[in-house]
């Protein structure tokens, strides 16, 4: 019996970076439950992902090992992770909360009729069974809720929980599994296409500059686009700016979008809403440039410049330029 059961989710051959912030929650977990903790790896052995995976401090790494499992196929991964539950009777089940992560969550608690929590903030477990807390309402409200059954499937919500070091044990057991896939799959799951993406990754990116509906249409996020190569960043956007087309969906950030924890997070031209602010409200340092001096980012901004963006940016941007050249002049 494993006691919290890990989902590892690997890009060719590698560890996803998520998989180091469900192993903070995991052990936390796992000194609470019987049976320690286990990782389950879904794909195939090829790469370093179920070797690296042992730095959890895991009892076992499990691969289940299919061709179904090489793309990201949300019923044959919650297939096989059922087979893998029913043989292991875990407590807990941790998965990432990606877009394959979530879906499988969802399918395996179908599966196992048990409790699922997504997006949690915080996870414990106690006497009554796994307690953790989530957002509701749109973020407005943190609710408590508690899992009672086992196992319970529980998704933690992106850069709440700090991303663990891997322990340098030994290396632990890889126990190989091949899933029966007994019932027969109803979806089926095309050929994978990778898109080129340029620039930082919003979700890892240390600065980010933000526009919103206030930037009234797509050419200001050039402008943003030149302040965030100045200070190594990423552009990032509010669902409007998303919906309009302004910028590609993937730059969203908020509740139906990314949450980013950067050191910098600069709104321009966003007006705060609670929805928004549950993907970026882990910033260190947040600054906004709103003409609103009532606009709610302004109650959340470690900074704020109350003005107009066609006035801050540019002069913004002219004095970084500035500053490099100085420095690149002493240097
Ligand atoms: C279930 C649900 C999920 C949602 N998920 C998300 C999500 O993931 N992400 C998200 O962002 N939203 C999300 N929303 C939408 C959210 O409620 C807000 O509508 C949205 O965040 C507002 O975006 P905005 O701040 O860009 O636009 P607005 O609220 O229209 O704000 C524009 C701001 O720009 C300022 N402004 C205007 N002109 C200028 C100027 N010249 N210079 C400077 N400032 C200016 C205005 O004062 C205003 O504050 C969700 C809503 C729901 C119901």
């Amino acid at each position: 019996m494993a006691g919290t059961l890990i989902v590892a989710e690997s890009d060719e051959g590698r560890l996803r970076p998520e998989f180091w912030e469900l192993v903070t929650a995991g052990r936390a977990l796992s000194a609470a439950a019987p049976g320690g903790l286990a990782v389950a790896l879904l794909g195939s052995s090829a790469g370093s992902a179920a070797e690296d995976a042992c730095g959890a401090g895991a009892a076992e790494v499990h691969l289940v090992e299919d061709e179904k499992l090489a793309e990201p196929w949300p019923e044959a991964h919650a297939e096989a992770l059922a087979e893998l539950c029913s043989e292991l009777t875990p407590e807990v089940v941790i998965l990432p909360r990606t877009v394959l992560g979530s879906e499988v969550a969802a399918r395996l608690a179908i599966r196992l009729a048990c409790p699922l929590i997504q997006d949690a903030v915080d996870i414990e477990l106690d006497g009554r069974g796994l307690r953790a807390r989530r957002p509701v309402f749109g973020g407005a409200v943190l609710a408590t809720v508690y899992a009672t059954a086992q196992p319970s499937v529980v998704v933690p919500r992106p850069h709440v929980f700090p991303a663990a070091e891997p322990s340098g044990g030994a290396p632990c057991p890889l126990v190989r599994h091949r899933p029966s896939f007994a019932a027969e799959l109803r979806t089926q799951c095309g050929p994978r296409t990778r898109y080129a993406t340029t620039g930082v990754d919003i979700e890892r990116a240390s600065v980010i500059i933000a526009g919103g509906a206030g930037l009234g249409g797509p050419e200001p996020f050039e402008l943003l686009r030149e302040v965030a190569d100045l200070l190594g960043g990423a552009v990032a956007a509010s669902r409007p700016a998303c919906d309009a087309g302004w910028v590609d969906s993937a730059l969203q950030v908020g509740l139906t979008g990314k949450t980013v924890a950067p050191e910098l997070y600069m709104a321009v031209g966003i007006s705060g809403a609670i929805q928004h602010l549950m993907g970026c409200s882990s910033s260190q340092v947040i600054v906004a440039v709103n003409t609103d001096p009532a606009a709610p980012i302004l109650n959340v901004a470690n900074y704020g410049v109350v003005g107009d963006w066609r006035e801050v940016i540019p002069a913004f941007r002219d004095a970084l330029r500035a500053r490099q050249h100085q420095l690149s002049g002493v240097l």
